[in-house]
């Protein structure tokens, strides 16, 4: 590996000089590493926030899953790369669209960029729906990365994925994709990549499932948080440097008595507007609902009949449980979203209040009675942001003088911490 750099998205990335290693874990609310740290059950993430580096960053908003792992690999806001849900409106067709593929990404990834200088280099996600984004550029017919989910493992292929099946599953059953095992496997097919030299960088991206399901301090959520400290542990023993996001925290939308505290807004937009003169978009929705009902802290609205904007955005900005009613313009310029794909309004939650469309649509049976945990709102955009290693004199001030995000990740761990010997 040389001296030599390649620029992204108008930024400057180095070429490792050792294996470099960005871990999006999912989810992963900064309390639940507050408080593994706080009680010793981490003690290799302890290691790293200690003698390397330790922030609360902002994720993208909102703050969801497709659009934080793409501003992660692209080192870059949504209005750069235009992916801005999970799922969306397109206004000149008039359909409901699902950011299950590639199409929407209109930037460049350093995933692709390194492949594309000579880096050998692979994504590993849980979930299959964010791997052909991931993909894009780098690997496929003509090109020489990796890429391949979890939960897709057993089907993967040379020719589309750049590994073949039984390698990327490595005689490991591939696990339910309702489990915690699926980000472990994740984490062990990294491992192996690592070791046997197939991949000097790689993002690993896990899934939320178990903190979808379980605070900070369950049993459950202290045995998956072990589990990835250890396997954190031997990436770090196999002699990479680490960095750690998330892509979004994670809140408790419940009642005191169990129930979703959900507030509906299609349902209140009819009743004030007339029925079908608005739509609510849910951007969280994905195939992958059974954990949250496709219900978050974030909503878009679009108008579809004869409003004013503004009456409607008034409206919502008046709800309880509504904590900023945006229209789209204002929406683009506070949180770097991109316009064609924004609503006429942007309704951010209240902290603890999830946003649906119309009660009945939600599919509530899906929770079986747990207490519903989600994300998009300002409330789950503080994330963990953690390097294994300790910053350059210019990191430890970029760090300490600007809102990090959790998309800066592949600077600072590509650039923050290289090692003898290269001049900055
Ligand atoms: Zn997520």
């Amino acid at each position: 590996m040389s001296d030599t750099s390649i620029y992204i998205n108008g930024r400057r990335y180095y070429l490792p000089l050792n294996p470099k290693i960005v871990i999006c874990y999912d989810g992963m609310d900064p309390s639940y590493l507050a408080d593994a740290v706080i009680r010793g059950i981490s003690p290799r993430l302890s290691v790293m926030a200690e003698h390397g580096f330790y922030a609360s960053a902002h994720s993208a908003m909102p703050s969801f899953t497709n659009p934080n792992n793409v501003s992660i690999v692209c080192g870059a806001p949504p209005s750069v790369h235009g992916v801005s849900g999970n799922y969306w409106y397109d206004r000149d067709t008039g359909q409901e669209v699902m950011m299950t593929d590639a199409g929407p990404l209109r930037a460049p990834t350093i995933l692709a960029g390194l492949a594309g200088a000579g880096v050998k280099v692979a994504a590993v996600t849980a979930k299959d729906k964010l791997r052909k984004a991931l993909a894009v550029g780098l690997a496929g017919e003509g090109l020489t990365g990796i890429a391949f989910s979890a939960e897709k493992a057993a089907g993967a292929t040379q020719a589309e994925h750049g590994i073949s099946g039984d390698e990327a599953q490595a005689g490991h059953p591939v696990p339910d994709q309702y489990s915690p095992e699926l980000s472990l496997f994740v984490l062990d097919a990294g491992l192996r990549l690592l070791r046997s030299g197939r991949a000097e960088v790689l993002y690993l991206s896990l899934s939320d499932f178990v903190q979808h399901a379980h605070a900070p301090g369950a049993p459950e959520s202290d045995a998956f948080i072990r589990a990835v400290d250890a396997r954190v542990g031997a990436l770090l023993d196999a002699g990479a440097t680490v960095g750690i996001v998330a892509d979004h925290g994670m809140t408790d939308l419940s009642l005191a008595d169990g129930r979703p505290n959900i507030l509906y807004l299609g349902d209140r937009l009819d009743a004030r507007f007339g029925a079908g003169a608005t739509r609510v978009i849910c951007p969280i929705t994905d195939p992958f609902v059974r954990h949250h009902g496709a219900l978050g802290g974030f909503v878009r609205v679009h108008i579809l009949g004869d409003l004013d904007r503004d009456a409607v955005r008034a409206f919502l900005g008046r709800l309880p449980g509504v904590e900023l009613a945006l229209l789209r313009e204002e929406m683009c310029r506070r949180f770097d979203q991109p316009m064609e794909r924004e609503g006429d309004i942007a309704v951010i939650a209240g902290k603890g209040v999830a946003l649906g469309t119309h009660d009945g649509a939600h599919a509530l049976g899906d929770l079986a009675g747990a207490r519903l945990r989600s994300h998009g709102s300002l409330a789950e955009r503080d994330v963990p942001f953690l390097v294994s290693e300790p910053l350059d004199a210019a990191y430890q001030r970029k760090a300490a003088t600007q809102q990090l995000h959790n998309y800066d990740i592949f600077d600072f761990v590509l650039n923050g911490t290289r090692r003898e010997g290269i001049a900055p």
